[in-house]
């Protein structure tokens, strides 16, 4: 039953094969046993998850038409507001938050009859590419104990990898659904900005992030977007557009190999014809593999440049750590949190509660946010990285007159070591070469599996333009069905 997508444990239920509440069992008994080693959930509660479990089945017992998610349980990053439940964001800051009130993407899972297995471990304030960064501990790779998961949503990723959900979400700020993704063989989708409501999702940098899902298939990653995309008034930034049928937009139209006429994008800057890519051999052997594997499927692949894809990474470490030096100022001790045992008077209890309640991480974004917002720098830093994001997000509207799709490496390597990188936060930040971009030009972004390096998956990127997401996850379901990578799963856990 575990191995099984999310449609068809759908099936499953409306077919009374199995009821909600010996699902979600299985599941919570699974995370028992498993969860010890991999760390992948901060809050499991059983009891709250058999009672949505238990709501579901009544729900369908009642004879009402149930829907495809009535009863489907899935873990939930700990970054997502949920009435009720603890709410961390990976934080001692947050490590009493019981949070009044629901997520949009919450509220909207729960409308649709979805159970929350739990609550998953991430990197804190989701600042991070491995997920050591969590007060809650470092999240381990199923495929590989001693490897990462990458980050920030790693424990959603090691669940869903481990059979310990059969889906999940994330949010991607700045690769964040799919680097874990590629590092777990998942499929991951981030949305174009504006798709998924934020409000909610504890912001780290408020003009990046977006939530999307991480299953084992786009077809899984369909079903869960169009429960969360939509538009929310209680976001400024959410885009009120006609809602979208994913699921259905999935089919190849009849006749013809399945992709004729789909133009790939290769930008040269990700496959080193002119620079030096930074992207390990064997990945790039993989990721070369696979756009073979489009071409068989009737894809035409055309060349493309990004000039100024060598500035993401730079420009992206000056407006994320900005907007979250902003963000994260809520977080005083006062109305939530954590609050130092020990002052003398009001500032001292601001100054020792953060400096109690925030990691190493998280207190360099911030100093760094400072300073590239502060007078004599701001000119300098942050509107010099507002203009480079400009540059940037206009290489992408010029090669996409040029192709459909744009296809690279999703993570220069596959999962590192456990504290490989944890000393050389530079070397840290460079994991989401290929994917920070995306989060700066708001464009929609996925990750699938696309192979195996020394057994630790690969993953495949696909960029999409604006509003993309359906074409996206249609040419990530016609490669699986073409392919077998994304059914693997980690040795012994199967
Ligand atoms: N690794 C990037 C960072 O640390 C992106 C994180 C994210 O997408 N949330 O900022």
């Amino acid at each position: 039953m575990i191995t099984r997508s999310v449609s068809a444990l759908s099936q499953a239920l409306a077919a009374r094969e199995i009821s909600s509440v010996e699902l979600t069992q299985l599941y919570l008994d699974r995370i028992a046993r498993l969860n010890p080693a991999l760390n992948a959930f901060i809050t499991v509660d059983s009891a709250k998850s058999l009672a949505q479990a238990r709501a579901a089945d009544e729900f369908r017992a009642s004879g009402t038409v149930a829907g495809p998610l009535t009863g489907i349980p899935l873990a939930q990053k700990d970054i997502f507001c949920t009435k009720g439940w603890l709410t961390t964001c990976g934080s001692k800051m947050l490590g009493n938050f019981v949070s009044p009130y629901d997520a949009t993407v919450i509220e909207r899972f729960n409308a649709a009859g979805a159970v929350i297995l739990g609550k998953t471990n991430m990197d804190e304030f989701a600042m991070g590419s491995s997920n050591e960064t969590s007060y809650y501990g470092a999240v381990k790779n199923p495929w590989d104990l001693t490897c990462v998961p990458g980050g920030s949503s790693g424990g959603s990723a090691a669940a869903v990898a481990a059979l310990l959900a059969p889906a999940a979400t994330g949010t991607d700020t700045g690769g964040s659904i799919r680097q874990p993704a590629a590092l777990c063989n998942l499929t991951g989708l981030k949305p174009t900005y504006g798709v998924v409501s934020r409000y909610g999702m504890i912001a780290f940098a408020s003009s990046l992030d977006q939530a999307g899902p991480m299953g084992r298939s786009a077809e899984d990653c369909a079903l869960l977007l169009n429960t969360m995309a939509g538009f929310d008034e209680r976001d400024s930034t959410s885009l009120d557009r006609p809602t979208e049928d994913y699921s259905a937009q999935l089919a190849a139209p009849a006749g013809g190999r399945p992709l004729a006429g789909l133009k790939i994008g290769l930008p040269k800057e990700f496959f080193g014809a002119t620079e030096r890519s930074g992207c390990s051999p064997e990945v790039l052997q993989l990721v070369e593999a696979a756009i073979t594997e489009y071409r068989k499927l009737g894809a035409e692949t055309v060349e493309i440049s990004l000039p100024n894809m060598k500035l993401s990474v730079p420009a992206y470490y000056v407006i994320a750590p900005a907007e979250a030096s902003s963000n994260l100022s809520r977080f005083d001790g006062v109305r939530y949190g954590y609050r130092a045992p020990d002052y003398d008077d009001l500032n001292d209890m601001y100054a020792k509660s953060r400096a109690q309640g925030f990691g190493a991480e998280v207190k360099r974004r911030i100093l760094i946010g400072t300073y590239v917002l502060s007078h004599g720098y701001y000119d300098a830093y942050y509107l010099q990285a507002q203009r480079i994001r400009r540059l940037i997000a206009n290489d992408f509207v010029a090669a996409f007159k040029q192709c459909d799709v744009i296809m690279g490496p999703t993570s220069p390597s596959t999962a590192f070591k456990l504290g490989e990188k944890s000393s050389d936060p530079v070397l840290m930040y460079l994991s989401d070469i290929y994917t920070i971009a995306v989060n700066l030009a708001g464009l929609p972004g996925m990750s699938i599996p696309c192979g195996f390096a020394n057994s630790l998956p690969a993953g495949l990127q696909l960029i999409g333009d604006y509003f993309a997401e359906a074409r996206l996850l249609n040419v990530a379901h016609r490669y699986q069905q073409a392919t077998d990578w994304h059914l693997q799963c980690p040795p012994g856990l199967g």
